[in-house]
């Protein structure tokens, strides 16, 4: 494919082989066919739009990409697309905390918008695990959750605003600037999680938060997983609304430490910052033990811990479904007896507060090819997700990987409407294909 128009733009690019491959996969494992035509680094709005007009005309593929920290598949990139690398637009364009928001380009870091909040006494909610490499585009592209949005909300929750350059290079907004606003429809909400198939995100308007005064960070562990998610829920029958939940069960406590099942089978890490002492007291009921400190790093270790623990065992896909929190334990159940059933260790995470579970299914040794036991498990644990009255995911999308189970999640009506709407935006089908529907 000749990639001159590409030239034209005036858009520093590259086709070196080294370049290709390091924006070609996502963190999902997922492997495109082929290799990407070339990597595009736009600078300004301007040349992000330059870009997508040349492609309109074209008819090239674009792939969005912030960091590349998808685990579906979704920023992945494959023969003759061409990848468009925000991570040049980083700039903090406004901070109003008197307003109580910011203005951002897509490739600045989460963590680092987060700190600059946080200068001003505010902060910036969303907090992915990944939040110290992805970006803001990603996130809003993803609508990504994290361990605070039980009580803060997701992403979705602190977009007021976007501007979006368009498949031919028109520039949208849409939403606003201020808190409050219903004028239109809510084409903002559209573009938040979608996946970089509607349009490219330009900027951001951000909702921003008070930095609560003080954290209490209480680390319960349980005889059992019943006891661990039935503490959960009755943080909330007593009306506490921590602002995390994160349940580790006894394959992940194993894969941290085995001297850690002398403690107990699971563990339960409550945060709240609204001074609750009485959550220390809800979670004591059933409780092998309760420890309670104002220093969240030392109790939040063994969960910073799961994820490079389990990485040890060999590679992990990591799942995402989220099921009715009265339903966790259920859920967690019935995970353990797939992993017996398939002879396949899965270690599950749970942010319990929002009911959103990651189950980890460690799939054999890394390069060697996915076990079918482990990738029948994986269809097992959304059948499951559907049955108990959840989805197929809580936070990390569609992507590539789960394009047949949001047929299944959403009926053949939906998904023919999602397909429509795709069409009214990008009516070539240039943006980041054989993703999301
Ligand atoms: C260790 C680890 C922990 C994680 N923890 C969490 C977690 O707690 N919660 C959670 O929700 N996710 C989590 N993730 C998944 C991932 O970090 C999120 O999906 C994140 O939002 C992706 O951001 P990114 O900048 O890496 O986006 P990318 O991976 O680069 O892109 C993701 C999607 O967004 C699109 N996109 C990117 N930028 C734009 C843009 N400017 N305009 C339009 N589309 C765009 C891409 O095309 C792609 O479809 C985790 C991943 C890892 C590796």
């Amino acid at each position: 494919m000749t990639l001159e128009w590409l030239a034209r733009t005036g858009v520093p690019w590259s086709a070196e082989p080294g370049v290709l491959a390091s924006r070609r996969l996502d963190r999902s494992g997922w492997e495109p066919a082929g290799t990407p035509a070339a990597v595009a680094f736009p600078r300004s709005v301007a040349e992000v739009q330059a870009v997508l007009k040349g492609a309109q005309e074209t008819r090239t593929p674009i792939v969005p990409r912030g960091a590349g920290t998808a685990l579906t598949g979704a920023t992945t990139a494959g023969t003759g697309e061409v990848v468009l690398d925000l991570a040049g637009l980083n700039r903090i364009l406004d901070l109003r905390p008197a307003d109580g928001v910011a203005v951002v380009e897509p490739g600045v870091i989460t963590a680092d918008l987060d700190r600059a909040a946080i200068a001003h006494g505010l902060r910036y909610a969303p907090d992915p695990a990944s939040l110290e490499l992805s970006t803001i585009g990603g996130n809003i592209a993803t609508n990504a959750g994290g361990l605070r949005c039980a009580k803060y909300g997701v992403t979705r929750d602190a977009v007021l605003g976007l501007e979006v350059v368009l498949p031919g290079g028109e520039l949208l907004r849409t939403g606003r600037s201020t808190l409050k606003g219903v004028a239109g429809y809510d084409l903002t909400g559209l573009f938040v999680g979608s996946e970089g198939t509607l349009g490219v995100i330009v900027s951001a308007t951000l909702r921003l938060r008070p930095l609560p005064a003080a954290d209490t960070t209480i680390a319960a562990y349980y005889p059992d997983i019943e006891s661990a998610a039935a503490a959960s829920v009755a943080l909330a029958e007593a009306r506490i609304q921590p602002v995390l939940t994160e349940l580790l069960d006894q394959a992940t406590l194993d894969a941290i430490d085995p001297g850690l099942r002398s403690s107990g089978s699971a563990l339960l890490i409550v945060q709240t910052d609204d001074g609750s002492a009485e959550a220390a007291s809800v979670l004591a009921e059933g409780a092998v033990s309760v420890q309670v400190s104002d220093d969240p790093d030392r109790l939040l270790y063994a969960r910073r811990q799961a994820l490079p623990s389990i990485e040890r065992l060999g590679r992990p896909l990591i799942e995402d479904i989220a099921v009715p929190r009265s339903r966790l334990a259920e859920a967690v159940r019935s995970i353990g007896e797939i992993s017996a059933r398939h002879d396949v260790p899965i270690c599950t995470l749970a942010h319990a507060g929002d009911g959103n579970l990651h189950p980890i299914i460690v799939a054999g040794a890394y390069g060697t090819p996915i076990p079918a036991a482990a990738s029948r498990a994986a269809d097992e644990i959304f059948e499951l997700a559907l049955a108990l009255g959840g989805t197929v995911t809580g936070e990390h999308g569609i992507g590539v990987l789960k394009r047949q189970w949001l047929a299944r999640e959403v009926g053949p009506f939906s998904l023919d409407l999602q397909h429509r709407l795709k069409a009214v935006f990008d009516p070539q089908g240039i943006l980041n294909p054989g993703k999301a529907l």
